[in-house]
């Protein structure tokens, strides 16, 4: 039995993990349930799973009988009782459980791009330390890992990231100022959270990934690229020096990656088998970094290092929700991200307190940036 300590259990990536372990009880069980704003979905989550432990940041929740309910600042004892830690929260705020988590000496499932992208530097740092085990679940980065026979320090000539393209890659750059949130969240592949599917529609998403893939198989960025593939079929490929590549392949549903990142290299089985002739043919086609700058302002913050990842994912945190809530234009969340990284100079990031200051100062420089151009 592999007990389950699952951080961020209501949002997308959440659901579909407390999925994985309704399809297999004599395998997993959740040791502990957390999540920031909780609500009846929390309560229903631990009503049907009874974890050890459960912890709603925002408060506010009657736990089963048997469920001892953790407060702020006891965020570590999520951790005491699992064999794996699965990072599902969103945003920078994930970052702190990865840290916890590492700490703690476990086996991380990471779903939390922004624990890699703010935090690389210093997660990878406790992963060697300890030599604990980091499984991606990110499906392009379990893809690498498959690939490269589930190890992260296998040697590869380059890693291809495929990227659907999202709902607006055949838009003009006139076209892409009409946008609104409601065609943002039209993803054509994927079913995910409101943010990471706004992040997917700005390519910002793939500019993660590669910083994700930078400290997961410690590539270079030169290493890196990243083709649109719109079937959202073949979830990334490794190329090696002989010239051979590999691809992983499959249908777009989280809920294999999850399942992998728990058991690897065993397998489970999943309902839905590939169906080449169904599928006919695979297109892929040039990444269109010219017309989404969300892409290239990651790559240099990604490059820069330090504190400026942090800059740029704070800015794009308050962007996006701007965006969401239709006070801002598309082309203002690249604008509101390029002010903050103008705004905000380079800081070397060796703890999380700094991580955390930056996060802050940016998230300010934004929401002034936004509150002056904004509707
Ligand atoms: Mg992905």
């Amino acid at each position: 039995m592999i007990r389950i300590a699952l951080i961020g259990c209501t949002g997308s990536i959440g659901r579909q993990t407390a999925d994985v372990v309704r399809r297999y009880p004599e395998r997993f069980c959740f040791s502990a349930l957390a999540c920031g704003h909780g609500g009846a979905a929390f309560e229903a989550l631990c009503a049907e799973f009874s974890p050890a432990v459960a912890l709603c940041s925002e408060g506010g929740f009657v736990p089963p009988a048997g469920t001892r309910t953790l407060k702020e600042g006891e965020e570590a004892r999520l951790f005491e009782g699992c064999d794996v830690a699965f990072i599902a929260a969103g945003g920078f705020a994930g970052l702190k459980y990865t840290l916890l988590a590492a700490e703690a000496g476990k086996k991380i499932a990471l779903a939390n791009k922004e624990s890699l992208v703010c935090g690389g530097e210093l997660v990878m740092r406790a992963v060697r330390e300890k030599g604990l085990d980091l499984v991606p679940v990110d499906s392009e980065h379990s893809a690498l890992f498959q690939c490269l026979a589930f190890r992260r320090d296998a040697p590869f000539s380059k890693l291809v990231l495929t990227a659907s393209g999202g709902p607006f890659y055949h838009l003009s750059r006139e076209e892409l100022a009409r946008v609104t949130a409601a065609d943002a969240l039209r993803h054509p592949t994927w079913n995910m959270g409101a943010k990471i599917t706004v992040d997917s529609a700005t390519l910002l998403n793939k500019g993660y990934e590669v910083i994700e893939a930078k400290w997961l198989y410690d590539a270079d960025f030169s290493q890196i690229e990243a083709v649109v593939h719109p079937e959202s079929i073949v979830h990334s490929l490794v190329c090696f020096e002989d010239g051979a590549a590999l691809a992983q392949l499959g249908y777009p549903d989280m809920r294999v990656p999850i399942q992998l990142a728990l058991t690897y290299p065993e397998r489970l089985p999943c309902e839905k088998p590939l169906d080449l002739p169904a599928l006919g043919k695979l297109t892929f086609l040039p990444f269109p970094e010219e017309r989404f700058p969300c892409f290239s302002l990651a790559i240099a913050a990604g490059r820069a290092g330090g504190t400026l990842p942090t800059v740029l994912n704070a800015a794009a945190e308050e962007a996006v929700h701007a965006f969401l809530g239709g006070r801002i234009t598309f082309p203002m969340i690249a604008e509101t991200i390029e002010c903050a990284l103008g705004a905000l100079p380079r800081e070397n990031a060796e703890s999380y307190p700094q991580l955390c200051e930056a996060d802050g100062k940016a998230r300010s420089c934004a929401a002034q940036y936004l509150l002056s151009h904004g509707k």
